[in-house]
């Protein structure tokens, strides 16, 4: 059994996570270890903020532990809100509000293209490692489902016709942005685990 602390205390989260990496891995939150701090995610890629919150794990708590950093990258809008995804509306994090904004920068717009990115960073028996994952879909023209959070409701994954939030959680635990990249660092772990 390897234990890891997921540097996050978003439910949906830990409960993805939890599911993806399965019965080998016992995943602790930053609650289970008492840490209580916010990490300032600053940083202007999506890898320097799960830096930015592995590193503080580790540097505090020096345990085994891995932080994520999710971005829609969406292709009419350049790329954005990319790094920026989180706080896309408004200074404090509102996922309704960011919904409806990226509706709104959409509007008429043919091509609604996008990627949900993952970056993850590792600390593993104190060395530092990182990977990504990628789905890519469409952004819908209206909100449809009730499952996920964030940008869920708006995210069809390609090779559906349902949102995430529509889709039932073990497909989305499957083929998403998240999922791609805990199997990655899943493989770099099982090649640490064979050269000890
Ligand atoms: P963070 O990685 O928790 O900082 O998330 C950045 C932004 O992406 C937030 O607005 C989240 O709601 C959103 N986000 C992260 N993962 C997902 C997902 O799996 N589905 C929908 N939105 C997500």
């Amino acid at each position: 059994m390897t234990t890891l602390v997921f540097a996050t205390n978003n439910a949906h989260k830990l409960a993805e996570a939890r599911s993806i990496l399965g019965d080998d891995f016992h995943v602790l939150s930053l609650a289970d270890i008492g840490c209580t701090a916010d990490v300032d995610e600053n940083a202007d890629t999506l890898e320097g903020n799960s830096l930015l919150k592995a590193e503080y794990v580790f540097r505090h708590y020096g345990c085994d532990c891995f932080a994520d950093d999710t971005g829609l990258e969406v292709r009419a809008l350049g790329g954005a809100p990319g790094v920026h995804t989180a706080r896309y509306a408004s200074d404090i994090p509102d996922p309704a509000a960011n919904r409806q904004k990226l509706l709104r920068q959409l509007s008429g717009c043919s091509d609604r293209s996008a990627q949900f990115r993952t970056a993850v960073t590792l600390f593993m028996g104190g060395n530092k490692y990182s990977c990504n994952g990628i789905v890519k879909g469409t952004i819908a023209t209206q909100e449809k489902g009730d499952g996920g959070f964030g940008y869920d409701p708006l995210f069809i994954p390609d090779g559906y016709e349902l949102t995430f939030a529509q889709l039932p959680t073990q497909i989305k635990n499957t083929i998403s942005h998240r999922a791609n990249a805990l199997h990655n660092m899943k493989e770099i772990i099982d090649s640490i685990h064979k050269k000890l």
